[in-house]
């Protein structure tokens, strides 16, 4: 049994202040994550500060054309908002992938960005952990492996990062707003979550005393030709083995521009830049995607459990782009191959 204090923010610059005050407290919003970490013995907060009622949950149309999304703002309310479904598609879907409506209806959007990895071991604290504890080593690189990552990994952390909602915002290209006591800074997608290297410990480039503000979405939204497929062990409430989010702008049978990032293999969202270039006027067929695919895996590494995860990312990113080319996206209600 921890024991921590617990206080209200009853505005934006009070919770920034008291975080400022309380070096070893946390935000806390549904708490999905959270709440099972602290009875895991995995964070230990000196204190929680309760933002759920700061007034962040709104989705507002931006003066350029695109959408700025609240931090409270939960995750089904966005995955039905109107906005979304007709816009941006591919963030719909993925927020319908994850998690169980239950958990869907509770957790904020800011908190799904700072979700931490599932790895089993970062939850056990009787193993050995760099993530939990610095220094300490990584259980699972000669251990039970199977969902861990085959990209971008290091020898201090094979984690992956478990959210769907982030693939999506990976290839919308999204921006995080953040405050804190030095004030408003804004962060590219790309630049949010960190490679583990050699400081696993840290998942994101998000200051200790920064408070997730708002996720903007750019006008583009890849409405017509998009998909999120997610392949797990169970249709529902399981975590990606390996995922795929692509928005395709196709002229005619060509591909104007492709954007794909894959999910449940690295502890990012993976994009590969010169794996989306190589499809740009080219035809939109198996060849060249199954070209692209071979682009992103050529550097992935398995581990004893996991290496299967290499060829089904091969086979997923080459399904779906071929249904996002053909404008059949992956229904998450409706597990049916498009
Ligand atoms: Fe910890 Fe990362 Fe190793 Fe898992 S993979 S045991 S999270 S250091």
């Amino acid at each position: 049994m921890i024991s921590f204090q617990y206080s209200r923010a009853n505005n934006i610059a009070e919770a920034v202040r008291v975080m400022a005050d309380n070096p070893g407290a946390k935000f806390i919003a549904g708490g999905t994550n959270l709440v099972d970490l602290m009875k895991m013995d995995v964070e230990r907060p000196t204190k929680l500060i309760d933002v759920s009622k700061l007034p962040l949950d709104k989705v507002e149309e931006t003066t350029g054309g695109g959408l700025r999304i609240g931090a409270l703002v939960r995750n089904s309310d966005l995955a039905y908002h109107p906005l979304v479904e007709r816009r941006y598609p591919v963030l719909s879907s993925a927020l319908l992938a994850g998690a169980s409506q239950q958990l869907r209806n509770m957790a904020s959007v800011g908190g799904n960005l700072l979700q931490r990895t599932r790895c089993p071991y970062f939850y056990d604290v009787a193993t050995s952990c760099n993530k939990r504890e610095a220094g300490s080593g990584c259980s699972a690189i000669g251990g039970l492996n199977r969902m861990n990552a085959i990209l971008g990994a290091s020898d201090s952390c094979i984690a992956v990062h478990p959210s769907d909602m982030c693939v999506a915002l990976a290839v919308l290209e999204a921006k995080i707003y953040v405050i804190g006591p030095r004030g408003e800074r804004v962060i590219a997608f790309a630049d949010f979550h960190r490679l583990p290297e050699d400081m696993p410990q840290r998942d994101n480039n998000l200051n200790m005393d920064e408070l997730v503000t708002a996720i903007e979405l750019p006008p583009q939204g890849f409405a017509a030709n998009y998909t999120y497929l997610k392949v797990r062990d169970r249709l529902s409430y399981a975590f990606a083995l390996v995922s795929v989010a692509v928005g395709l702008e196709l002229d005619g049978g060509r591909v104007k521009e492709a954007r794909f990032a894959l999910g449940g293999v690295a502890h990012k969202p993976w994009r590969n830049a010169q794996a989306e270039a190589v499809l740009s006027d080219r035809p939109a067929n198996e060849a060249t995607f199954t070209h692209a695919a071979d682009l992103v895996l050529r550097e992935a590494k398995g581990f004893e459990h996991n290496t299967f995860k290499i060829e089904l990312a091969r086979r997923a990113i080459v399904r779906a782009l071929s249904q996002a080319a053909r404008g059949t996206s992956q229904s998450q209600s409706n597990k049916k191959i498009a």
